[in-house]
Parts: C-alpha cells; sequence; structure tokens
C-alpha cells in the first residue's frame, strides 16, 4: 500500500477494513472506563448505529513525506520553505530527516445519514451514529500512524506519534501550512477558508520521520496497534 515511509509523492490509502473500537464510541458518548454503564435502552441504540456505522464509513487518507531542512525548539523547517510553529516539537520528536503530512476521512455518508436521521427527529440515534463517526476517523488516523510506523522499521527508520493542527498548542491556522504539504482532494477531504475540513469527520496530522527520532511512545502504542501482525511489537 505503501511502498516507502519517504514517498516524497502523494500516496493514497484506500483499502482499509476499519474497525471501530465500541470503546471509542461510549467515549465520545461521555462514559468512562470503568464507570458508569449504559442502560439496556442505550445499550440497543449503540448497537444499530454501530451497525450503521459499519456499512457507512468510507475509510480513504493521502499521505506524503517531505524533508526537513531546519530545526528549532518550537519548530520545523520542511520542503524548504515552509515553517511550522508547533510547541516543543524540538524537545518531543528528536532529530528527523523528514515528517509525513496525512489527511484521512470517512467520507460524508454517515455525516448525511446523521443529518437524515436529525430532520426525522429520531435524535438519540443522530448522536449515537455522529459518535461513531467520531470515533472512526480516530480509529483511521491511528490506523495509519501505526502504518506508517511499520513501513518505517522495515525501513530501519522510526515514525513518531502524530499532531494535528488546533491540538497540543499547534495553531489550526497552520492547516493551511500542512495542506501545502499533503493536499486532501485525493482522499476527496477539502479545506475551507476557516480551515475547516469537509467532510467534517475527517482528520489531518503530521508524524515525525528519523532514524534517531524520539519514540518514547512505542510502548503504549504497541499495547492498542492496529498491526497485529508486527515483527517489531514492543509490548
Ligand atoms: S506494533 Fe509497535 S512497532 Fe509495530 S507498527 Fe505497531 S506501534 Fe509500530
Amino acid at each position: 500500500m505503501i511502498a516507502s515511509v519517504l514517498s516524497p509523492a502523494p500516496v493514497v490509502i484506500s483499502d482499509v477494513s476499519l474497525q471501530i473500537d465500541p470503546d471509542e464510541v461510549l467515549r465520545f458518548q461521555g462514559y468512562k472506563k470503568g464507570g458508569e454503564q449504559p442502560a439496556p435502552e442505550v445499550r440497543e441504540i449503540y448497537a444499530r448505529a454501530l451497525e450503521e456505522g459499519d456499512r457507512l464509513v468510507e475509510p480513504r487518507a493521502v499521505y506524503r513525506a517531505v524533508p526537513v531542512t531546519a530545526r528549532g525548539p518550537d519548530s520545523l523547517t520542511v520542503g524548504g520553505g515552509v515553517e511550522l510553529r508547533i510547541p516543543e516539537i524540538g524537545r518531543l520528536w528528536g532529530t528527523l530527516e523528514s515528517v509525513g503530512a496525512v489527511v484521512c476521512t470517512i467520507g460524508a455518508a454517515l455525516e448525511s445519514r446523521v443529518r437524515e436521521l436529525w430532520d426525522s427527529r429520531e435524535l438519540p440515534l443522530a448522536v449515537m451514529l455522529d459518535s461513531v463517526g467520531s470515533a472512526a476517523v480516530e480509529c483511521l488516523a491511528e490506523y495509519v500512524n501505526d502504518l506508517l510506523c511499520q513501513v518505517a522499521l522495515v525501513e530501519r527508520l522510526k515514525v513518531t506519534n502524530r499532531v494535528s493542527p488546533g491540538y497540543a498548542g499547534w495553531d489550526v491556522s497552520e492547516q493551511r501550512l500542512l495542506w501545502r504539504l499533503c493536499p486532501g482532494d485525493p482522499a476527496g477531504v477539502i479545506l475551507n477558508r476557516a480551515c475547516f475540513m469537509t467532510p467534517t469527520k475527517s482528520i489531518s496530522f503530521l508524524v515525525g520521520i528519523g532514524a534517531e527520532a524520539r519514540v518514547d511512545h512505542y510502548f503504549t502504542q504497541c499495547r492498542r496497534c492496529w498491526m497485529k501482525a508486527c515483527a517489531y511489537r514492543r509490548a
């Protein structure tokens, strides 16, 4: 699917048999692990929403690697001219050779169905299906991060955990810069002037790549990784 984690040309990833994590859906509904569990009537809606979600998700992602040309404590210059200002990135990711930019989405079918349910006042199912969509796109982003990790290890490189514009102090307006590195169009995602993506169940993110990249998170990432057959698993 991805021949090299250093691919300079955009690679479309579409053959993903996504498994939506049911615990993640409940988390979006406000349930905490080990806390209060959903009542039987909620469980029924939850089962229906999961079934609909499985049918409606159309996972797709586009990926591209770009060389890092300069690094600072809070910035990365990539592709010879794009400066990304990400707080503490020097300490968090260490020495990098490249970054990988990703735009992924579960498509528009699920959110159309949520709108339909909303219009027909089937509100509990609409809200639950929306949570299924949020969980699905999170699972897809994790899947792509894990996939990049696995491809990189074969090339004796390491891939850091992901960071997205709007999170961890990275200004959301830099979404545009990420888009310059890897436009979302091949995955069917567009960006508007306010930096919102359509379909809304989409995530863009960046990872660091390098032989000496910091990957202290591997132990936690390996524990929940989607690459079940990975020979490099640490936990
Ligand atoms: S099991 Fe660990 S090393 Fe293997 S791909 Fe997953 S995160 Fe990377």
